[in-house]
């Protein structure tokens, strides 16, 4: 008998480099799955960048730069799969008969919907932004992941999912095993890092520490984070919530609790937090930096690791497809 592997899916839009958020908020999180024998799949979700804005510009070199990211972290295209939305056709049409599973009013209320239609490039609402997270239960359910290592922005979309994929069981698939695994999200100890604007830290934002900035550039952004007055430090995310977020940073870089940090630095205020903030950053990424630029030298790579990631994909989305359209009575 084979050993159960649970399926892990997640991913990222090409809308810039990836960034220490992501970082801590799932990256670490998938590499420990791969380690613990998990089969992890990672789409780069190349058609949900037009969700706020009218042209995605720049995609490929978006797409490489978070290739180069991935590998450089530790994800190993031996073991898991790295894709594009584009070129996987069987998984983004399974967003017709889930559509058909949520209501207008479901769609109109999801909360991070709202907060990036404020954040929007465009002028008006495109109907992708409303049904990009029906898009994204296409992402999860296509490979029937149960684990999905997100950020908290994404729990609302994670919710979309599961009801989802219940409605899917009930509705066509009912007294089988569950036809679509409920999948459950993953959170990591950093589910919402700021950025240097005190916002979520998000590559579209202009407030982000890219994983591949150099160590000026990086003490250059954490210098310009924004603080506020209070000369001791402390630690209390509800009340600080910027001071709280670079401590949570500096301890998750040097493996150490916020509080002893915070304890640490007492008196001396948010320059001193800051450099120890910077130190603690670019010391715990220099070997990923350094294979970074490693790998930067060999585009022929990325290029193969994505070509073999979305053959992969595209077997396991014709696969899903073919049994879907089977219960939904869709084979002629
Ligand atoms: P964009 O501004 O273009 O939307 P982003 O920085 O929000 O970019 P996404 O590609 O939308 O990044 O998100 C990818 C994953 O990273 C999601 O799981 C999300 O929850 C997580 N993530 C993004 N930003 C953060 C953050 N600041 N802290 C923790 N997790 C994050
Ligand atoms: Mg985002």
């Amino acid at each position: 008998m084979t050993a159960f592997r649970p399926r892990v899916l997640t991913g990222d839009r090409p809308t810039g480099p990836l960034h220490l958020g992501h970082y801590f908020g799932s990256l670490q999180n998938r590499v420990r799955l791969q380690a613990e024998g998990a089969e992890l799949f990672v789409v780069i979700a190349d058609y949900q960048v037009l969700t706020d804005r009218d042209v995605a510009d720049r995609l490929g070199d978006h797409v490489r730069e978070l290739v180069l990211d991935y590998l450089a972290v530790g994800i190993d295209p031996a073991r898991s799969v790295i894709f594009t939305h584009s070129a996987v056709p069987a998984l983004n049409q399974l967003l017709l008969p889930f559509l058909s599973l949520v209501s207008t009013a479901e769609l109109q209320r999801n909360p991070t919907v709202k907060d990036e239609i404020a954040h929007s490039r465009q002028a008006q609402v495109s109907g992708l932004m409303l049904t990009y997270p029906v898009h994204q239960a296409a992402d999860i359910l296509f490979c029937k992941a149960h684990l999905v290592p997100v950020g908290q922005d994404q729990l609302p979309h994670l919710e979309a999912t599961r009801t989802i994929a219940r409605r899917f069981n009930a509705r066509y698939a009912s007294g089988t095993s569950p036809f679509f695994p409920e999948p459950e999200a993953l959170l990591s100890a950093m589910p919402q890092l700021l950025g240097t604007d005190g916002g979520k830290m998000s590559k579209s934002r202009g407030n982000a520490i890219a994983l591949g900035a150099s160590e000026d550039e990086t003490a250059r952004l954490i210098r310009s984070a924004r603080t506020d007055v209070e000369r001791r430090i402390g630690y209390d995310p509800e009340r600080r919530p910027e001071v709280s977020s670079l401590l949570t940073l500096a301890a998750l870089c040097l493996g150490r609790d916020p509080h002893s940090v915070a304890e640490e630095l007492g008196d001396g205020g948010a320059s001193a937090l800051k450099t120890l903030v910077t130190e603690a950053v670019n010391e715990h990424l220099r070997p990923i930096r350094e294979r970074r630029a490693e790998l930067a030298q060999d585009p022929g790579h990325l290029r193969e690791v994505l070509a073999r990631g979305n053959a992969r994909a595209d077997e396991v989305a014709r696969r899903t497809l073919a049994e879907v359209l089977e219960v939904m009575g869709m084979r002629y």
